[in-house]
């Protein structure tokens, strides 16, 4: 009886547990573009290390294993230009919102970003007009 009382609260608990935590739990962050390519492309690193690996057990002929490198390495370079396509998009947003500075106030220079207590005329940083 204690047992099963026992059993029952565990049980409980568990249940509520996660009917707590389903609620808190986040939605899952979105999905980079890059996700499946980034995944490829370990994979093809992977394949590589093992190609290696089954090359210096004498596993492989020196033939096979450098076509097979050779294909991988073509793959490898396919993927990184995929992934090289898709992530210019990304940067230049994030370029974007490099260049919504503040506008030149005199105390911030616009060439290396110092900042000054007083209005300058000229970077006490790097020497550059600061209008
Ligand atoms: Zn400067």
């Amino acid at each position: 009886m204690v047992f099963t009382v026992a059993v029952l609260l565990a049980v409980g608990s568990i249940a509520f547990t996660l009917l707590v935590r389903g609620k808190d739990i986040p939605e899952a962050p979105a999905v980079l573009p890059t996700a499946h390519l980034e995944q490829r492309k370990a994979q093809i690193y992977e394949n590589l290390r093992d190609l290696q690996f089954e090359f210096r057990l004498g596993k492989l002929s020196d033939a096979d294993y450098q076509k097979t490198k050779v294909d991988l390495q073509r793959e490898l370079a396919k993927v990184l230009a995929e992934i090289d396509a898709i992530q210019p998009a990304q940067s230049k947003a994030a370029a974007a919102v490099v260049q919504s500075k503040p506008k030149p106030d005199g105390r911030t220079c616009p060439n290396c970003g110092a900042k000054f207590a007083q209005v300058m005329k000229f970077c006490g940083q790097c020497g550059k007009a600061m209008a």
